[in-house]
């Protein structure tokens, strides 16, 4: 039996939209206290979604669904997976946070390091929001990310992987899919940060405008592009894929250089996610207008 209570997407997409124009969070940390965030792409996905299974299959068994995490934080408040939604939030980098780091060669731009650190403070602070708004409003709610027991798993397939990953959360909302860099290409692009909450409403889940986990990037469209390879200071892309192992060593030394040069402890790259074609939008010009059309394609087959 379904015991949750239906509510309205627009509702959850005010308290967004509110938070990041208001909240005292929502800043770079910098002299002119410069906004980190000025919009938010939503969608939801219900808890009995078979992708949930899916990521089981292919991320790993480690992979939470829903239902394991929801169960787990609120027992007393015990949820079938039918009765559960994840809300998935995409926050689109700021055209002058994207600009700076397309300047960039081996190490971020200040503005994007800054946003690694202080603009993800606010991407926790909204989760958090988001999650006190729906338990006030008496729908039992958790942030997967915010956990004590969220941790990284080493992989057979991907190195190491994490019990829950926003943007599978997201590619599952309907709000993207993945590029051969591994990040996800939404419809704001690639430049972005992901955030989700786990809730027992229901909530009209958003559809997939995709048939396919890659159907947004050049590279796995029509075998053009691979821009991002070139981005990359460590090579730590190529055509077979992502090396997490080589980007997770740049991100380690990045922290010297954001502490020597900006003068606080930060760290960052994302120079795969700028100057790139999916930077800011979808590149392929097939799916871009179809989604501009609203057209959705036929279901999708079980991620391989
Ligand atoms: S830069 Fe090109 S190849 Fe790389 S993820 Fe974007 S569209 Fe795909
Ligand atoms: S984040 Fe930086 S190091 Fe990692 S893949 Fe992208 S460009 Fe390379």
């Amino acid at each position: 039996m379904n015991n949750s209570t239906n509510i309205s997407a627009d509702w959850i997409r005010g308290l967004i939209h509110d938070f990041i124009a208001t909240s005292s969070h929502n800043t770079m940390e910098n002299e002119t206290g410069e906004a980190a965030w000025d919009s938010a792409l939503v969608g939801f996905v219900a808890g009995a979604d078979p992708i949930w299974q899916q990521y089981k299959e292919y991320v790993g068994a480690f992979h939470w669904t829903p239902w394991e995490v929801f169960n787990q934080q609120r027992p007393e408040a015990s949820a079938s997976a039918e009765e559960l939604t994840v809300i998935s939030w995409v926050l689109p980098q700021r055209e002058l946070v994207r600009k700076a780091n397309r300047r960039t060669k081996k190490y971020p731009a200040e503005e994007w390091a800054r946003i690694r650190v202080y603009g993800e403070k606010f991407n926790v602070a909204l989760r958090q929001h988001v999650a006190d708004s729906l338990a006030q409003a008496g729908h039992a709610a958790i942030a997967p990310m915010l956990v004590s027991n969220w941790t990284i798993v080493n992989s057979q397939r991907f190195s190491y992987a994490s019990s829950w990953s926003e943007r599978h959360a997201a590619h599952a909302a309907g709000l993207g899919t993945f590029g051969l860099c591994d990040g996800l290409i939404t419809a704001r692009g690639k430049a972005m940060r992901v955030g989700s909450v786990v809730a027992k409403v229901y909530i009209e889940p958003t559809p997939r405008p995709y048939a396919d986990h890659r159907a947004y990037c050049l590279f796995f469209a029509d075998g053009s592009c691979g821009k991002c390879i070139d981005r990359c200071p460590v090579r730590a892309i190529a055509e077979n894929g992502h090396d997490k192992e080589k980007c997770r060593q740049h991100l380690v030394r990045s922290r010297e250089y954001v502490k020597k040069t900006y003068k606080f402890e930060g760290y960052g790259c994302g120079l795969c996610q700028v100057g790139v074609p999916c930077e800011a939008g979808i590149p392929v010009k097939a799916a871009r207008e179809a989604l501009e059309r609203g057209e959705l394609p036929p279901p999708p087959p079980p991620l391989a």
